[in-house]
């Protein structure tokens, strides 16, 4: 079976630039875990896992090279990543300026957002793990701020896409989800959130898109990539789908972005 891959189709001219947002499809894993699954940390075969790396690395041009994770906490902390590691550390964004380094997030319903910019200076990527407790601390917003006082570059240069999420048609949150976010973005979060017979639904991209924009990147360099992870069970995992079948846990699926190169 093939590698499920969602990418910017106008991203493919950039020169170097590897970007991919993969499903579920292919891979190696069976079970609750069947594809493509990228988490050494849910319980599934490492050697399978193992394998389901090659694969995509091999279908996505990052053969032989690293894709750089962190444990992610659902907190705002960015990383920068100087060289290849396997584990950057705890942190929900990291950030890079070195080619050859290639950033990966795992999810299964959050939002995998990837971001790069090319200037005459230099060429930077960056990824950032956006569920409803990192938007609502702003994280999109402060890895766009990071990124201007500690890269040198600026917002405006900066290209962004999110990647397969639950969507509005799916995710369903309580006051405890909204009231917070109603309160910490107000204007902004107003337009994500869809009522309807007295149940709120929240578009988590729609929210994370804005707080880019109100960071100064350019709407028209905002896209997104990939379907609804909740509705698609073939293409994409979905932690709140496979938990209300009852099943314990599911894969990860990756988002990655680096620039070719030797670190
Ligand atoms: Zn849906």
């Amino acid at each position: 079976m093939e590698l499920t891959v969602y990418q910017v189709p106008d991203w493919e001219s950039e020169p170097g630039l590897r970007h991919g947002f993969l499903g579920r499809g292919g891979g190696n894993s069976r079970g609750a875990y069947a594809g493509l699954n990228v988490s050494f940390g849910v319980g599934d075969n490492p050697r399978a896992v193992k394998d389901n790396y090659c694969d995509m690395k091999r279908a996505m041009g990052m053969a032989g090279a690293r894709m750089v994770t962190m444990r992610q906490r659902h907190g705002d902390t960015i990383i920068d990543v100087a060289e290849p590691c396997k584990d950057a550390g705890e942190g929900d964004a990291m950030v890079t300026g070195a080619p050859g380094v290639f950033l990966g997030v795992l999810t299964a319903d959050c939002v995998p957002i990837v971001c790069w910019a090319r200037t005459s200076q230099r060429r930077l990527a960056a990824v950032i793990h956006a569920g409803w407790r990192g938007t609502l601390a702003g994280l999109a917003m402060k890895t766009v701020r990071h990124i201007e006082s500690r890269h040198g570059t600026r917002a405006r240069d900066l290209r962004c896409a999110l990647g397969p999420a639950i969507g509005p048609c799916c995710y369903e949150i309580g006051p405890d989800v909204s009231d917070p976010l109603l309160r910490e973005w107000g204007d902004k979060a107003e337009p994500s959130l869809r009522r309807e017979e007295g149940k709120t639904y929240l578009d988590l991209r729609r929210l994370n898109a804005a707080l880019l924009a109100a960071a100064g990147v350019r709407e028209e360099r905002i896209a997104s990539a990939g379907p609804c992870t909740r509705c698609n069970p073939t293409e994409l995992y979905s932690y709140r789908r496979e938990s209300r079948n009852g099943v314990r846990n599911t894969g990860r699926q990756a988002s990655f972005i680096g620039w070719a190169g030797t670190p």
